[in-house]
């Protein structure tokens, strides 16, 4: 279990209320996404918008994906030297790694990205429950680290965290994997809280089964109102 390691109180509170939050959401009964709806108009932007910021968070937290690590071309002039890393999460990896062909990032010699570590490992084909909660978790973790790059793709990312140096080793990407893979049984203790023999698959399920009718509707109401979601 991770409490191996010694986070302090302050992180151990960032940790329980992310995991707080993330059961609230998920707590809502669906009937209250009906009343909701109810008084939405499709229609008007701003119900729209509305809607889709629901149907955003029920699919994130449904999500079963894979949590990966990337190494970041460091050209900030703020911290010269540091390694960036960053942490997200995806349902389609593959074609989330090519989006980032815009982005400084250490990338395959197709221009798509290269990961540092996934989680669940590369050879698992079943996908973490609730990828993004377990995104959060590490983010949460690492937080002291966190650094807002702006990167050459002109975004502001926020999920990127630095680190210091390897000694002997100049080439950022392996260095970058040397602190990721610092933290890979960590993480991987994480992993094994959602999808071990004791893991949270029946909780997922359940609250698939709850929530997941949401997605649906919210998908139909946009096809007939011939709006793209
Ligand atoms: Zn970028």
């Amino acid at each position: 279990m991770a409490k191996d390691y010694a986070y302090s109180p302050q992180i151990k509170k960032r940790i329980r209320k992310v995991i707080q939050n993330f059961a609230n959401v998920l707590e809502a009964s669906a009937g209250s996404h009906d009343d909701y709806l109810r008084h939405l108009d499709i229609h008007k932007d701003d119900d729209a918008n509305q809607i889709r910021e629901l149907y955003l968070r029920y699919r994130d937290h449904l999500a079963k994906g894979v949590v990966y690590f990337l190494a970041f071309k460091n050209t900030s002039e703020d911290i010269p030297g540091k390694l960036l890393v960053k942490i997200g999460y995806s349902t389609r990896l593959e074609e989330r790694l090519k989006e980032y062909k815009r982005c400084s990032i250490h990338c395959k010699s197709n221009g798509s990205g290269k990961t540092l570590l996934q989680i669940p490992k590369r050879s698992l084909p079943t996908p973490a429950v609730f990828a993004h909660l377990l995104e959060r978790i590490f983010q949460t973790v690492l937080e002291q680290r966190q650094y807002d790059y702006l990167c050459k793709c002109d975004t502001n990312h926020g999920d990127i965290f630095r680190f210091d140096p390897v000694h002997g080793i100049s080439d950022e990407f392996t260095a970058a994997k040397c602190r990721v893979m610092d933290l890979k049984k960590q993480f991987e203790k994480w992993a094994e809280i959602f999808m071990g023999p004791m893991g949270l698959e029946s909780l997922h399920k359940e609250v698939l089964s709850i929530h997941g009718p949401l997605l649906k509707r919210i998908e139909e109401m946009f096809k007939v109102a011939n709006i793209r979601l």
